[in-house]
């Protein structure tokens, strides 16, 4: 699996390398909410990205690393965790039936809020998140009652499941330090002249001499 694994980080690196030139500088309002998936993140520590570059190009790399655990736990629950892996089909296929706005982006929007920050005064007639919570049956109607035997089983089938996740982290955290300088470099190349030239054009706007009568 390690091996595997470690083709995997750096597939997914060359990947996020040739999706940075179609990163832009984000112009528009800015978002309040912290992003909990880089905030902090040890993939970002482990490649060195973790300050000085923009989230939009952070999110792009940590979403990738975090599609590689899900893709580690899923296989490991298909293989060796029934109880889990029944449970979380059933899950899927009610969930199938309703409308989820998150599932299928593109790794860069994968995580984000879905809709933007509301601005008083300014009512949204629907947003995304509501149209998904409004749809399918609520959660708490289970087709399935689950025996005191599975219940527990499946408690330790999640805590397996947390210890597989966490395993995989931390050899992905492992292999992304092979990857320091390059990623270092892609941002230095593709990045930060975008960065400067949006500085740059935002203090000419600020810098406009006074009109003389
Ligand atoms: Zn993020």
């Amino acid at each position: 699996m390690e091996r595997t694994l470690e083709a995997k980080v750096g597939g997914a690196v060359d990947a996020w390398i040739a999706w940075l030139p179609r990163w832009k500088p984000a112009t528009h309002r800015v978002r309040t909410r912290l992003c909990r998936r880089c905030l902090g993140s040890p993939f970002l520590k482990a490649i060195g990205l973790d300050a000085d570059v923009p989230h939009g190009v952070q999110h792009g790399l940590t979403t990738r690393m975090k599609a590689l655990i899900d893709d580690v736990v899923d296989e490991y629950t298909d293989q060796n965790l029934p109880v889990l892996s029944r449970e979380l089909k059933e899950t899927e296929r009610r969930k199938a039936r309703s409308y989820r706005p998150e599932v299928g982006l593109d790794p860069e929007f994968d995580g984000l809020q879905l809709d933007p920050d509301p601005v008083p005064g300014e009512p949204f007639l629907f947003t995304l998140g509501e149209l998904a919570e409004g749809d399918g049956p609520p959660e708490s109607v289970r087709p399935i009652e689950l025996s005191e035997e599975e219940k527990q089983a499946l408690r330790t089938e999640i805590r397996l499941a947390d210890e597989c996740a966490d395993h995989a982290g931390r050899l992905i955290c492992g292999f992304l330090q092979q990857h320091r300088v390059r990623a270092r470099e892609a941002v230095a190349e593709i990045v930060e002249p975008q960065v400067t030239a949006l500085l740059d054009a935002l203090s000419e706007s600020l810098d406009v001499p006074p009109t003389r009568w």
